[in-house]
């Protein structure tokens, strides 16, 4: 497929360029709000084109956008690009309130445009393994979750995320629609209520750097989760505890494909292999298995609408002090 990206992010030069090479699909160029910024990632991975108008992408032939600029222009750049009929690739949060992401939804639906969220995490070979071990029953009927992603936001990153509000910075945005993704593909449900607490403890400047919250699931299930921006050298971890066992990942909530999983029964505990997969390249298979028609494990628009609820639930949860429903 023939991309554009939108937004002169990091994500798109430290993964998603490589990715979509990788994948076999060409890169047009780069819009950038700032023409020099636009020039200089053209620059550095050779695009032929670069432009700060939008407009100007109708020129090159576009089949698909990757957009990962930040969280508030997501919902303005998806509906112009499913406007033109072009497929979109959204980061994530796909917005900053549940309206603009059920607008995106739906101008995508009616174009008849595939959206995908760009939830790398459900493709990570742990968590493969782990749904595949879940649906084989190996650990029983699952009770509760535990997510511990809890991590240190590299300086270069301690921009807009950390104080901008506005932006769609704050860690549950960042990082809860992260969770909420992976233990709706685990699962296969969403939580519908949720208690959450927060804290600005240093790093997060008008937003929280910190949120800890608990999840029921229709099931009954109920899940809690961690996320935190400034908490250097603490590992992550998903558990998944059922009532014949346990399956246990440690270091596996990564953009890379490392960490190990344990499977803990009567029978003892076992080390999982894993294959090692890049998780962006996995998701872009999905992406164009999706616009093919294929089956596909895309974590599309709807997905995207579903974890975005999640974390804009844990926030009123903190604001209010109370126990508030998932609505999407
Ligand atoms: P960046 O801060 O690197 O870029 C976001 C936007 O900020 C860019 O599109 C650009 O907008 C603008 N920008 C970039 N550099 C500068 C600068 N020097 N001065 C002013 N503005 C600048 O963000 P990230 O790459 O960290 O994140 C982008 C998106 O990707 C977000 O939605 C984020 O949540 C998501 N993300 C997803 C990840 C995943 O694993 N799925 C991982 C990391 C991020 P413009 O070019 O339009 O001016």
């Amino acid at each position: 497929m023939r991309w554009a990206l939108v937004g002169a992010s990091r994500i798109a030069r430290e993964w998603m360029i490589d990715a979509l090479r990788a994948q076999g699909h060409e890169v047009l160029g780069v819009f950038s709000r700032d023409a020099a910024r636009a020039a200089q990632l053209a620059h550095e991975w050779q695009l032929p084109q670069h432009t700060d108008r939008l407009e100007a992408l109708r020129d090159w032939g576009v089949e698909a956008v990757y957009i990962s600029s930040t969280n508030e222009q997501h919902e303005a750049q998806t509906l112009f690009a499913a406007a033109q009929g072009w497929h979109v690739l959204c980061e994530k949060p796909l917005a900053t309130s549940l309206a603009a992401a059920q607008r995106m939804v739906q101008a995508c639906e009616a174009a008849g445009v595939v959206l995908g969220t760009n939830h790398h995490l459900r493709h990570h070979a742990a968590h493969r393994h782990t749904r595949a071990l879940l649906r084989q029953g190996a650990i029983g009927r699952v009770l509760s979750a535990r997510v511990q992603h809890a991590i240190y936001l590299r300086p270069m990153l301690q921009g807009w995320r950390v104080d901008s509000a506005a932006a769609g910075g704050g860690v549950v945005l960042d990082i809860a629609v992260h969770n909420a993704d992976l233990l709706a593909f685990l699962l296969d449900e969403t939580p519908h209520e949720v208690m959450a607490m927060c804290a600005s403890s240093g790093m997060g400047r008008g937003v929280e750097d910190q949120a800890l919250s608990v999840w029921r699931f229709p099931s009954g299930v109920i899940a809690s989760t961690h996320q935190a921006f400034n908490t250097p050298h603490a590992p992550t971890g998903l558990e998944l505890l059922g009532e014949q066992g346990a399956l246990v990942g440690q270091g596996v909530l990564s953009q890379r494909a490392q960490g190990q999983l344990w499977l803990q029964t009567e029978a003892g505990q076992v080390l999982q292999p894993l294959e090692t997969v890049n998780l962006y390249e996995r998701g872009l298979q999905a992406f164009a298995d999706a616009v093919a028609g294929r089956p596909n494990e895309l974590a599309d628009g709807r997905a995207g609408l579903r974890s975005l609820a999640v974390a804009l639930a844990i926030l009123r949860s903190a604001e209010t002090g109370r126990s508030e429903p998932v609505v999407c």
